[in-house]
Formats: structure tokens, sequence, C-alpha cells
């Protein structure tokens, strides 16, 4: 393959993996579904479910044009290929032709299959139709009732837009690219299953423990999903979600940054030097908690290699009083509150002898 072919599929492929899931950057420059044919699709705050029909369909039918758009691009990329007379191309492009043209005309057999009666078989329809007994007559009635609901102002949203978590006053909803999950809540009840931890490091602004919850329905139709939400946005979650919780995988929620904080500073105390314990010396227990012994001790670590240091750290002289959660918890409360990532790169004074100290200071008693 010739170099203007090998770079333009290059760039193709890139192009569709960014479009297809749409990382930040594509996100501002506004190359999403959602942007390019806005005027299509309307408002979601007028009609959430509608748009979402629409939204998905276009998706689909966009998506699916992308292996031709491949072919055509080629055409142009690669003139002396030919590709434009179908009789002369080599097999291998005819049978990729012949594909392409497959899935676009499957993908508008489903969208011309779904807008029948009123969009009634689309996928989002279906899945309200599940919801219909007792209170509702149709699917447009419990449409009706999402987008009521979808339009107040204290629902619960988080999320990406292409993975995007909504609760309101009685239903649970995720968006994802091609469908959109309904549960009802009284009819739902929720599962935490896995918990990832993101550490405070130099380039994420703020440490993050994302969570997974399933949400499960006893309506037999209702499908179980999964929905992601950082843990700081559980307590917001637990206020609008009146199903009832479960912790399956015994999952610690760390709801403000401070906790989530600790487990950075622990993880970071971990890889300093220890600190051997003089011999005839007694620990005694943390005068913070008194319920755990001092395992902690700050020796001036930081810029030992450099002679002008500029670190204004100071050695501390006390011996070890505090246990290493409450010396985290006190870190973290001296930290501006509004800008984590400054917090591993700042010094705060020693609870003692107020004797300035870093993270790196901090070390284990062994
Ligand atoms: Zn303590
Ligand atoms: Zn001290
Ligand atoms: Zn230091």
């Amino acid at each position: 393959m010739e170099s203007p072919e090998l770079s333009f599929t290059l760039v193709y492929v890139v192009f569709c993996l960014c479009f297809v899931f749409t990382p930040t950057e594509f996100h501002s420059a506004g190359l999403t579904i959602q942007n390019l044919f806005s005027s299509w699709l309307g408002s979601e705050d007028l009609g959430f479910v509608q748009y979402h029909v629409r939204r998905t369909t276009v998706t689909l039918l966009v998506h699916s044009a992308l292996p031709i758009g491949y072919y055509m691009g080629m055409c142009v990329a690669a003139p002396d290929r030919n590709l434009g007379y179908v009789f002369q191309v080599s097999d291998g492009w005819r049978a990729f032709l012949l594909l392409s043209l497959c899935v676009q005309v499957t993908s508008w057999m489903f969208i011309i299959y779904w807008s029948r009666h009123h969009w009634h078989n689309h996928p989002i329809s279906r899945a309200l139709e599940a919801h219909m007994h007792p209170s509702h007559s149709d699917w447009c009635s419990v449409a009706a009732s999402i987008n009521t609901e979808f339009r107040r102002i204290d629902k619960f949203a988080t999320g990406a837009p292409g993975a995007r978590v909504i609760v309101t006053d009685s239903w649970v909803l995720k968006v994802t690219t091609y469908h959109v999950y309904v549960a009802l809540q009284s009819e739902c009840h929720v599962t935490v299953t896995e918990s990832r931890q993101h550490q405070l490091s130099p380039d994420s602004a703020s440490p993050a423990q994302i969570l997974t919850l399933r949400v499960d329905s006893i309506n037999p139709a209702v499908k179980p999903f999964d929905i992601r939400l950082q843990s700081t946005e559980y307590g917001d979650l637990r206020e609008k979600l009146h199903a009832p919780i479960r912790n399956a995988a015994n999952v610690v929620i760390h709801q403000t940054i401070s906790e989530l904080f600790l487990e950075t500073f622990r993880a970071q105390v971990e890889l300093n030097q220890p600190y051997p314990l003089p011999t005839g010396q007694e620990v005694e227990s943390c005068i913070g908690c008194m319920q755990v012994l001092a395992c902690t001790k700050l020796v001036k670590l930081c810029h030992t290699d450099g002679s002008e240091s500029d670190s204004d750290c100071q050695q501390c002289f006390c011996r070890p009083m505090w246990c290493l959660s409450c010396l985290g918890r006190w870190f973290a409360s001296r930290q501006d509150q509004q800008r984590p990532e400054t917090w591993l790169s700042s010094t705060v004074p020693c609870p003692t002898c107020r004797a300035r100290f870093c993270i790196l200071d901090v070390c284990a008693v062994r």
C-alpha cells in the first residue's frame, strides 16, 4: 500500500474510533451526533424520549455509513486504483464495497421497521412498553411521564454523554449510544457490585472512586443494567433513589475527597523509607484517636540529594504520636479543598510541633 492510501486509512480509522467513542476533545470540538444533527433532533428537555428515539436512529444510520465513507474516501485518496469503476476493482475491494452496502441497507431496513406505527417498534419504545401496566395505557403515556419528570430541575444526572445516568422521581434511566435503559424506581433494587479507585496523581485533578451499581427490576420484561458514578455523587443519588441499595461486594464508599485522599496518602507512605524505632523506645497509642498505635514519624527526606534545596520542610523532633489515618486526615484538612490537584505537592505543619512537612517526609514506624 502506498503512503497516501496508508495515511488516509490511518486517519480514517482514528476518526471513526473518535467519532464512535467520542473522547472529550471531540465533544469540545462539537463533533458529536447530538451537535451535528441538533436542529433535527430537537430539544431533549421538551421531549426526552422522542429526542433519544431520533438520536439513536441517526446514530445507527451515521455509524453504519462509516465503511462506505471509507470506500468513497479511498476513491479520492487513491485515484490510480480506479475504485470508482466497480467492475474494474480487485475482488477484495469489491467484497468490501458489497459488505459496506449491506451494512448500510440493513440499518435502513431496521430504521424503516422501527419507524412503523409511530416508532412503536423502536427498542426504546419497546423498553417503555414493559412499564405500561398498571398505570399507563400505552408506551406514549409512559414516555409522557418520563418527559415530565426529566424536565424537573431536581433530577439526579451524571456521567459522560455516552453513558449518562438520570434518576427522576420515579424512573432510573441510563442513556447509551444506541439505547436508553429504563427501570421504574418502585420496581427496582440496586446492588453495588464493583469499585475502582483512581488515586490522586500529579496528572489527575482529584482522586476518584468509580462505583458500578446494577439495577435489577422485579418486572421480568426489564433487563438488568449497570450504572457507573463517582463515589462523591453517591450521596446525591441516595437522596433521589428510593429503591433499596445493597452493597454486595462490601465496597467501602468514600463519599468525600478527604476520604479518597486517605488511600493515596497510605499508598505514598508505603513507598517512603520506613523509620526504624530506636531500641528501648516504646510506641504509644495515637493521640488523635487513641484506638491504634502511633505508627508514623516525620523525617525530612525530601530534597536530601540537592544541596540548594528549595523545599520549606523542616525537621520534626517529635516521637511517633499519630497513626497513619489521623495524620492523613490532618494533612487533608489543611489543604485547599477546592484544588485537590495541589495536595500532593503542598506542605503542612506537624500537628504537635508545627515543623512543616510534605507527604515524602511521612515514614512508617517499623
Ligand atoms: Zn489515630
Ligand atoms: Zn513535630
Ligand atoms: Zn518535605
